[in-house]
C-alpha cells in the first residue's frame, strides 16, 4: 500500500474520523487505522469504514445533532 504522499510507512494507529451526514456529525475517537508516519494520512479497513457508516445512519435516524463515540482500543 502506497500513501499519496508516495512515502508510505505502515503504522498501527488510532484515529479521530468526524463524519458529516446531512445536520447529524458524529466523531468517532480511537478508531484503529494504518497511520502514515509521513504525512499523517490514515487508511482505514473496509470492514471499520463499514461500521463507521452505519452507525452515522443509525444517528441520523434518531435525528442526532453531534455524537462522540470512543471506540474500544
Ligand atoms: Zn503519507
Amino acid at each position: 500500500m502506497v500513501c499519496v504522499c508516495r512515502a508510505y510507512k505502515a503504522g498501527k494507529g488510532a484515529v479521530t474520523v468526524p463524519l458529516v451526514r446531512g445536520e447529524t456529525t458524529v466523531i468517532f475517537k480511537n478508531v484503529p487505522a494504518d497511520v502514515c508516519q509521513n504525512c499523517g494520512e490514515y487508511y482505514l479497513d473496509e470492514t471499520t469504514t463499514q461500521n463507521l457508516l452505519e452507525y452515522a445512519e443509525e444517528a441520523v435516524k434518531r435525528g442526532a445533532e453531534i455524537e462522540v463515540i470512543r471506540l474500544a482500543a
